[in-house]
């Protein structure tokens, strides 16, 4: 039990877009009492999706980043402790001690603490060298493009797509070295790899898919890369987009079940009932019924407000809200990808050319279950819509181009009229 059991409120451990969402939803939803976040970056709750893009390109300083502005921290209310870390949990307590030496009372306890960016094992760090989650990495990074003319990549995966698209634009020479046999395997079908693969190839990216990194070489002129195959790829700077690992330290060391992940509920709660994670540090049970991590943008957003609704015991629909979405900008293209698409599962097409649009629809019998949409940002909501109604159009109009998505007939259900 808290020391102060009376004046203990929501702690919240990071200061990112699902600690927002906490925020937001528990005075929405009518909590009056404390609410102190804590968060290790000195800036006040910021937007990441902008750091390999708008950042990166100087069209987005802090300013245009901030989620909570301290004058917003203040009218809702939050104590913000910038610039500090939660070093450790004391459950039995219900207590948080941070790196200020300061000991603060929970009543529930939001772990929002994300992730961090993957090293390459026995790859010394080198200013030549960089990961991009941070404002200051993008920044780091950002003055690299300036002076750079070629560019190396390790991953081909959304940190790495999004760089080099941007790096190119810049006027950069830029290869990617991806290890596995397609891009982004890990989170889309092969259509949607093959279509990204395409793209870098019209812009004059070089991707190459395969490619096993030997060693890496660095020094003040230039950094080099060599491949198994005895490739040797050098360039001004290297951009390692190799993952993330969820910062779930924190709560194994409290004793709480993790798993690349904390392992919560649907609804972002622990085994612990008064500790919540939510975010991309959470592995929680998705509507399907399994257990996964997801790393987006609307994730976050959603689970921060699941977990500060089940804190306050407000019922909630997950179903209503749909399957889970992520986007993608690189070049001039927009990638939307709705659900989880599934081996096995039909694969409908939809283009229309002169808008460079290319829509693929995963379809289980007469369902859609996910779409991927290359701008196609109409397309995806309509198909939000379907899904969340269960009631879709005959699956052989969808490819029918002469008439738009949202004006396809649904059907009725089995036993509707
Ligand atoms: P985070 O944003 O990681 O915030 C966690 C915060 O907690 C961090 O500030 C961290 O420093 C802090 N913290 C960690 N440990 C402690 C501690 N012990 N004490 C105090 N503070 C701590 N998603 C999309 O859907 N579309 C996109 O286009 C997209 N682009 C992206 C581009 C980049 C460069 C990156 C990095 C991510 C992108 N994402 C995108 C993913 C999306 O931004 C993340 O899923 C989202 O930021 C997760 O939010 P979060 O609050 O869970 O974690
Ligand atoms: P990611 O999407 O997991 O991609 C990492 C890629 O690097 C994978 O394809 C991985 O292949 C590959 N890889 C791993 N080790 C490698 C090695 N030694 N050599 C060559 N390739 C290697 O992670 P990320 O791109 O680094 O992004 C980090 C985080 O930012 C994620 O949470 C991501 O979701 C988020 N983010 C999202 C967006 C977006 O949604 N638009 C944009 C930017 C960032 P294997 O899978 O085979 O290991």
């Amino acid at each position: 039990m808290p020391s102060d059991e009376a004046t203990a409120g929501a702690v919240i451990v990071g200061a990112g877009l699902a600690a927002r969402w906490v925020i937001l939803t528990l005075r929405a939803e009518g909590y009056e009492g404390p609410i102190t976040v804590i968060g290790d970056e000195a800036h006040p709750p910021y937007d990441r999706p902008p750091l390999s893009k708008a950042v990166l390109k100087k069209q987005a300083e802090l300013a245009q980043l901030t989620l909570l502005s301290p004058a917003q921290l203040d009218q809702h209310r939050v104590d913000w402790r910038g610039g500090e870390a939660v070093v450790a949990i004391d459950r039995e307590r219900r207590q948080v001690r941070t790196s200020a030496g300061g000991l603060i009372d929970y009543r529930w306890l939001f772990l929002a603490c994300g992730g961090r960016a993957r090293g390459l094992p026995g790859v010394a760090a080198h200013p030549r060298i960089v990961t991009l989650r941070s404002l200051e990495d993008a920044l780091h990074l950002r003055a690299h493009l300036d002076a750079a003319r070629r560019v190396i990549v390790i991953g081909g995966g959304w940190i790495g797509l999004e760089v080099a698209a941007t790096a190119r634009q810049a006027g950069c020479d830029v290869v990617v070295l991806e290890a596995a046999a397609r891009a982004c395997v890990r989170t889309v079908p092969e259509a949607i790899s093959t279509w990204l693969e395409g793209l870098h190839a019209e812009h004059g990216t070089r991707l190459r898919l395969g490619a096993r990194v030997e060693s890496v070489a660095a020094d003040d002129s230039a950094v080099a890369v060599t491949l198994a195959d005895g490739e040797v790829v050098s360039g001004d700077v290297l951009v390692l987009g190799i993952g993330m690992v969820a910062n779930d330290d924190l709560a194994r060391a409290a004793g709480l079940a993790c798993d690349n992940g904390v392992l919560v509920d649907a609804s972002g709660r622990t085994d612990d009932p008064a500790v919540f994670a939510v975010g991309d540090v959470a592995n929680a049970i998705q509507a399907d019924g399994q257990r996964r991590r997801i790393e987006s943008w609307e994730n976050a957003q959603r689970m921060g407000a699941a977990a500060a609704r089940a804190a306050l015991d407000k019922a909630w629909e997950p179903s209503s809200e749909g399957p889970p979405w992520f986007w993608s900008d690189q070049y001039e293209d927009n990638l939307q990808l709705l659900g989880t698409p599934e081996p096995g599962q039909t694969l409908v097409e939809r283009t229309v050319a002169a808008k460079r649009q290319r829509i693929f629809y995963f379809c289980d019998g007469d369902r859609v279950r996910a779409v991927a949409a290359v701008n196609g940002g109409r397309e995806i909501k309509v198909a939000r819509k379907w899904i969340i109604q269960d009631r879709y159009p005959a699956l052989d109009r969808l490819a029918d181009t002469s008439v738009d998505a949202n004006k396809l007939p649904v059907q009725p259900r089995t036993g509707e009229q």
